[in-house]
């Protein structure tokens, strides 16, 4: 199995369209979005869920009232401020324990936590795997790896689409692919932002191609990202224009590339050229 990794410095650059596009001209069996926090990829992609696990995250203290004998040490030791008027703050408590350790009564308990769900859409041809993170709640790049533990190996190219940023989840996703395809907008705060993932792919040391979406945005950001790709010795897959049809097709929950538009015409030539990566290998 292939492992493709479709990331972009920041949401808006259409890095779920071009994630679902691959998907279909790919004919992807096994794909995934882990962009945990806002995962949207199986609207775009027509998929039913089949299946879903409660995530837990790390524990929870909770304070028994009738043990309690109020001599404040867990206010007292609690760093993270989570615990007022004898009574756990349940958004702020990180799960350390140091409460229930230092507590003389034995009134504080950990309690296990589900701060999210993987779930999975599965039919004779495809299989999907997801997740959503509770609002509020961290652990997104523990989530991140269970779900790529999810996907079983098979001999396809399998797509992931990533999250926006270079935080935790975005290298959960780094480890153990194949490939990162960048997803650039021609803006200089796009160009800004992919730069950043791309450093910090270096520590993956991860082959990378990139694609610059909506190139016709500025012609000016764009000469200017395909200097910085030649300066890295990114390979450049495809230039998608900006094309008004992109958001009606996504409006009615339909994929670009089934479409005779001119920014399907730019994605599939995309393919082709990161399938010659791919073939490469
Ligand atoms: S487990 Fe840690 S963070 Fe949570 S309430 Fe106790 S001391 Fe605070
Ligand atoms: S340390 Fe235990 S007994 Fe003391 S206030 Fe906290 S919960 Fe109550």
């Amino acid at each position: 199995m292939y492992k493709v990794l479709v990331l972009s410095g920041k949401g808006g650059t259409g890095k779920t369209t071009i994630a679902s596009s691959l998907i279909e001209l790919f004919d992807s069996k096994v794909f995934g979005d882990v962009d945990v926090d806002a995962p949207n990829l199986f609207l775009l992609n027509r998929l039913e869920v089949t299946d879903t696990q409660d995530y837990y995250g790390l524990k929870k203290a909770i304070i028994d009232p009738e043990k309690c004998i109020k001599c404040g040490k867990c206010v007292e030791h609690c760093k993270f401020k989570a615990i007022e008027d004898y009574q756990t703050i349940t958004y702020r408590c990180e799960g350390c324990g140091v409460c229930e350790f230092v507590c003389p009564a034995g009134a504080i308990t950990m309690v296990d936590n589900v701060c999210g769900q993987t779930f999975e859409a599965i039919d004779a041809n495809r299989k999907f795997y997801s997740a959503k993170l509770k609002m509020g709640e961290g652990n997104s790049g523990k989530l991140v790896t269970q779900v790529k533990s999810l996907m079983p190996e098979q001999d396809t190219i399998c797509i992931i689409d990533g999250s926006p940023g270079v935080g935790c989840p975005v290298i959960a996703a780094m480890a153990n692919v194949d490939l990162i395809l960048l997803v650039c907008e021609a803006t200089m705060s796009g160009l800004a932002d992919m730069k950043r993932t791309y450093e910090l792919s270096k520590s993956f040391n991860l082959k990378a191609a990139c694609i610059i979406n909506r190139f016709d945005l500025s012609l000016e950001s764009t000469e200017m990202i395909e200097s910085y790709l030649k300066e890295e010795n990114i390979t450049l897959v495809g230039k998608v224009p900006n094309d008004s049809n992109v958001v009606k097709c996504i409006n009615q929950g339909l994929n670009v590339v089934d479409f005779d538009i001119p920014a399907a015409h730019a994605i599939r030539e995309t393919a082709r050229n990161l399938k010659k990566i791919i073939e490469r290998g």
